[in-house]
């Protein structure tokens, strides 16, 4: 139950219009960019940009192939932030029971000595610097609420990004998946059971993003291994 989002990487065009609208409705600032040698800026995530367009050129079969990847904070079913960041300040990570949206709020500013990897298997979240708040994706939660689509969904002209019911964006993807795998029978669906905004890839994941897919086991032992605030030492 819940919504999720289906993104269609197959069809992205890299517009970073998703990009733009997302900035846009959540009334974020644009941030200084340089040119490093290739499309991508900014360079990462961060608290201000909460939804990132990364560009990758790979060589396969012998030729070379641009492959584009929009990422945003997943919204894991079973998300290890809020169980690593709510040992830190009480409340800080909510999960909307309707939507299933996972929510930082302004708590999450208690949450520290904590790296985004070592709460979050994606690597999505990021503090920001001045207000020591976490920022990531909240599923647009105040336009979804309203029966609205997210600001990066209805911005996008390709149809890669999705976004529903999880029963219907599973179906839509699993459906799409294969379509795909008729002509690239490696194409597949980036942890589909773990998350709420589910990719579909047609090529390996390293190739995407190091951290494009999460094992089971990695998001268990994340929680395992999570250190208890009041044992950590002050670096
Ligand atoms: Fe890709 Fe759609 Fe975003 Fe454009 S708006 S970068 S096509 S996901
Ligand atoms: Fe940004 Fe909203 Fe899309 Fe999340 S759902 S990436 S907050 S536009
Ligand atoms: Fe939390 Fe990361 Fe999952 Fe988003 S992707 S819900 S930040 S653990």
């Amino acid at each position: 139950k819940g919504k999720a989002f289906f993104v269609d990487l197959t069809l992205c065009t890299a517009c970073r219009g998703c990009q733009v609208a997302c900035k846009q409705w959540k009334d974020l600032p644009a941030e200084e960019t340089r040119n490093v040698g290739s499309h991508q800026n900014p360079q990462d995530l961060s608290a201000k940009t909460i939804r990132l367009v990364r560009f990758n050129e790979v060589k396969e079969d012998g030729k070379l192939k641009w492959l584009f990847f929009p990422e945003q904070c997943r919204h894991c079913i079973e998300p290890p932030c809020k169980y690593i960041g709510n040992m830190y300040a009480d409340g800080a990570v909510k999960q909307d029971p309707v939507t299933g949206a996972v929510i930082m709020t302004d708590k999450t500013k208690g949450i520290t000595r904590l790296e985004s990897w070592e709460m979050c298997p994606y690597n999505v979240p990021r503090r920001d610097e001045e207000s020591g708040i976490w920022n990531k994706c909240d599923m647009c939660i105040n336009r979804i609420s309203k029966g609205m689509l997210p600001a990066c969904v209805k911005s996008c002209p390709t149809g890669t990004m999705n976004f529903g019911d999880r029963d219907e964006m599973l179906a839509l993807a699993n459906a799409r998946l294969a379509e795909v795998q008729k002509t690239n029978p490696d194409a597949y669906l980036a942890d589909p059971e773990h998350v709420r905004v589910i990719y579909l890839c047609e090529s390996a994941p390293e190739n995407y993003h190091d951290r494009l897919v999460a094992s089971a086991a990695q998001r268990k032992n994340l929680v395992a291994a999570a250190p208890k605030p009041k044992t950590v030492t002050r670096r």
